[in-house]
């Protein structure tokens, strides 16, 4: 047996365990045909049958119906910061954008640098971003292309528990951290993205869900590998997909099936969440917590602890005990607990008697 680490990396981040067997299984020999997945062919019968099985796993498990396409692509999360505004936007218009930390900043910052007139509909900034903002804090403009928010602010350890009501204006939300870590009624939103590999994946793969209209009314003056159309019209096989990282995308969906797919995330993620944020409110003279409550988020946890040596020796002692990946974000300091899907609820509970043994000692 490997020895494995109890992986808390913010991401790219530990996978379920049954994904990465299955991937040793079939590594030298895929399906019996005498060669690796990612030897094969993108346009042979092999690869595309996992290729279809990674979509229809992905409509199945989120919930999309026919109402959006599902594609898959590369260039991350922050591709899509400009690709969204590059096709949905006309010259000159106005999008809305929720600052809720670093990544909602530079998704709006990519927009403007597309001519577009990116307004500001709430911030948090001035406070930090230790919350996201309420529903009658929107200064919303009806004639906005569209709204995008963060779902989950990965840095700051905020997340959206009810997502804003945008009337008409269509909903775009960046899911790279909290994809399919709990139900979600898709009909909410014109469009949603995440980076796989967080909670679904490996790197290497971007899941983009966007509905139909906004493809079909998007703009064509557009080189090809730009555009949501060319990928549309070729089911994600327009250019050579990322093969191996969509291989995974699907072992690791199929293992997330297993655990009950977005209700049984949902409850594990909780159970998690709700062991360590009772902790922390427990001890929250040593641990300090800066994020407000209703914000908190179940896929990342921050906190401080009295000094910065202190959360050194944190860091230092964890990893001896073979916990990682719990140094906070170098913007934000102190510490951070990710806590994906693929993170065991055991994990949290031997850090948790980690916690309270390095307190003893500390505190
Ligand atoms: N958005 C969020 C919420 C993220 O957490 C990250 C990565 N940490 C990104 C965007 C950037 O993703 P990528 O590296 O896939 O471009």
């Amino acid at each position: 047996m490997s020895h494995r680490v109890m992986n808390f990396f913010p991401g790219p981040a530990t996978l379920p365990l049954a994904a990465l067997e299955r991937a040793r299984e079939e590594l030298l020999d895929f399906d019996g045909t005498g060669m690796s997945i990612m030897e094969h062919s993108h346009r042979g019968a092999a690869y595309e049958g996992v290729h279809r099985e990674a979509l229809s796993l992905l409509r199945e498990l989120i919930g999309i119906g026919d109402d959006h396409h599902v594609l898959l692509l590369q260039g991350g999360a922050r591709q899509q910061f400009a690709m969204l505004p590059y096709n949905l936007l006309p010259d000159g218009a106005t999008a809305d954008y929720v600052l809720t930390g670093n990544w909602s900043l530079q998704a709006r910052s990519e927009a403007e640098k597309l001519g577009a007139n990116a307004r500001v509909a709430a911030s948090t900034e001035a406070e930090g971003f230790v919350r996201v903002p309420t529903q009658d804090e929107l200064d919303l403009d009806p004639s906005a292309a569209y709204l995008h928010i963060t779902s989950n602010n990965t840095l700051y350890g905020t997340q959206w528990a009810t997502y804003p009501d945008t009337g008409d204006v269509p909903l775009l939300a960046d899911m790279t951290s909290d994809l399919l870590s709990r139900p979600l009624d898709v009909s909410r939103f014109a469009a949603f993205y995440a980076g796989a590999q967080k909670n679904v994946g490996p790197s290497g793969v971007t899941v983009v869900v966007i509905r139909k209209d906004l493809v079909e009314k998007a703009r064509t003056d557009r080189p090809a590998v730009w555009r949501y159309q060319s990928f549309v019209d070729k089911d994600s096989l327009w250019n050579t997909p990322p093969t191996f990282a969509i291989y995974m995308l699907r072992n690791t969906l199929a293992a997330l099936k297993e655990w009950g797919g977005a209700e049984g995330l949902e409850k594990r993620n909780r159970e998690k969440a709700e062991l360590l944020y009772g902790f922390l409110d427990e001890h929250g003279e040593f641990f300090r917590s800066p994020v407000e409550k209703a914000s908190r988020s179940t896929m990342n946890a921050v906190f401080r602890l009295p000094s910065e040596d202190l959360e050194k020796r944190f860091v230092a002692e964890a990893a001896e005990k073979d916990m990682v990946g719990l140094k906070g974000h170098r913007k934000v300091g102190g510490i951070r607990v990710s806590m994906y899907n693929a993170v065991e609820r055991a994990w949290i509970e031997r850090l948790l008697e980690f916690m309270s043994d390095f307190k003893g000692k500390h505190g």
